[in-house]
């Protein structure tokens, strides 16, 4: 018997990352001493307190039933406090919904909302998942280049009128993956009246808002500017914050009916977050903040050896102000495509091309911050050996 895929599932690009994870897999069975730089994923362990946290939690009897619903109302609650604390934010519980890691909402927020031929605005380069659900409801996406000469932000006034008219949802991610840009308050302004205007729902992913490099000019959240609870949602993740990729944990709050949508798809998809889980993530946002402030630290290391690096062999890098990643020019005369081979080939480094994520990323690679200063005192010394 012959097995065919369906028509949305052959549209999909390969996962950009799984195949930098098999490139580079494929490299170290040949015995090359790789050094990654390519997928997003922090290489330090989960902090302590949160790993007993959870111990105590799977313990329990009442954790190992289906969990349902939104969330535990003691998760909710903490997401709220969080959010006051770090946002002045106020939301209630019924104002956030767990996720199982935020690229199951980013990826699932499309079948609440998108009808077939529905526009969703999409940046670029940018998160493939965004993509991925509008490609599976059948809506019709359409790509805002983030470009340098605007800060890496998308340019509303050129999106056509036709197509302003038929877009139902809009993606923006600040700090962004990949280019490392901040998003100024005018620009969320912008956008909210924006989306008021056309009835676009926003849905801003967050993910990196706590991984910055200074104290006194910490990231916003969409959700800080009037206007915002009636127009969007802010997706947040405790992945990168507390090193917790694997764990499967995010949130989804604002607009309580965009939520009421989101929680009516999982009811009919999955079964909630493992309740154990939840009570970790509890414990994450609600104690000392200080593992996340001493991450910080070593990524503000490793970000400027890389970028101290790079300058000095002559490379176009401009230094982030968040996430931990580094969006670099690539050498004059070369595509991110023939850098990254390069750079695998020639020095055992596996870094993302620009391009993968979309094509204003072209000319353009991104390096992670997921290994530690010395490793990446390695990854200068090799670059400065490459013949360009
Ligand atoms: C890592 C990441 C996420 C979230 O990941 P989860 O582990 O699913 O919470 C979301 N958006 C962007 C842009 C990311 O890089």
């Amino acid at each position: 018997m012959g097995i065919h895929y369906n028509e949305k599932l052959k549209k999909l690009p390969p996962y950009l990352f799984i195949e930098i994870d098999r490139k580079k897999k494929e490299a170290i069975e040949r015995g090359s001493d790789i050094i990654s730089l390519g997928v997003g994923d922090p290489d330090m362990p989960t902090p302590e307190h949160i790993i007993k946290s959870m111990q105590e939690a799977v313990a329990k009897p009442a954790n190992h039933q289906y969990p349902f619903g939104a969330g535990l109302l003691s998760y909710r609650k903490a997401v709220a406090d969080w959010y006051k604390k770090r946002f002045n934010v106020d939301l209630n519980p019924d104002e956030v919904c767990a996720l199982i890691g935020s690229k199951e909402g980013i990826g699932h927020i499309h079948l609440g909302f998108i009808n077939p031929g529905d526009v969703v605005l999409i940046p670029e380069p940018g998160y493939p998942v965004y993509n991925t659900g509008t490609i599976f409801t059948d809506g019709v996406p359409y790509f805002m280049p983030l470009l340098e000469k605007n800060g890496f932000l998308p340019d509303l006034d050129v999106i056509p009128k036709d197509v302003v008219k038929k877009a139902k949802l809009i993606f923006i991610n600040y700090p962004n993956n990949p280019t490392a840009a901040v998003a100024p308050k005018e620009f969320y302004i912008k956008l909210i009246e924006f989306a008021e205007k056309n009835n676009i729902i926003v849905a801003a992913d967050a993910a990196y808002s706590e991984i910055y490099y200074d104290e006194n000019d910490k990231p916003s959240s969409f959700l800080e500017f009037p206007g915002a609870k009636e127009v969007g949602v802010e997706f947040h993740s405790l992945s990168k914050t507390y090193n917790m990729t694997g764990w499967r944990i995010g949130w989804v709050c604002g607009n309580k009916d965009i939520i009421a949508g989101i929680a009516k798809v999982k009811d009919n998809y999955d079964s909630g977050v493992f309740q154990a889980v939840q009570e970790a993530a509890v414990t994450a946002l609600s104690s000392s903040q200080k593992c996340v402030e001493d991450a910080r630290k070593i990524y503000k290391e490793r970000r400027d050896a890389l970028v101290d690096g790079l300058r000095k062999l002559g490379w176009e890098v401009s230094l982030p102000k968040a996430s931990f990643y580094v969006w670099a020019k690539v050498p004059k005369g070369y595509t991110s495509s023939q850098v990254i081979s390069k750079l695998l080939d020639e020095a055992a480094i596996v870094c993302t091309p620009g391009n993968g994520m979309g094509k204003s990323g072209d000319g353009y690679v991104r390096f992670a911050l997921t290994v530690g200063v010395s490793r990446i005192k390695e990854v200068i010394g090799r670059i400065s050996k490459i013949k360009w």
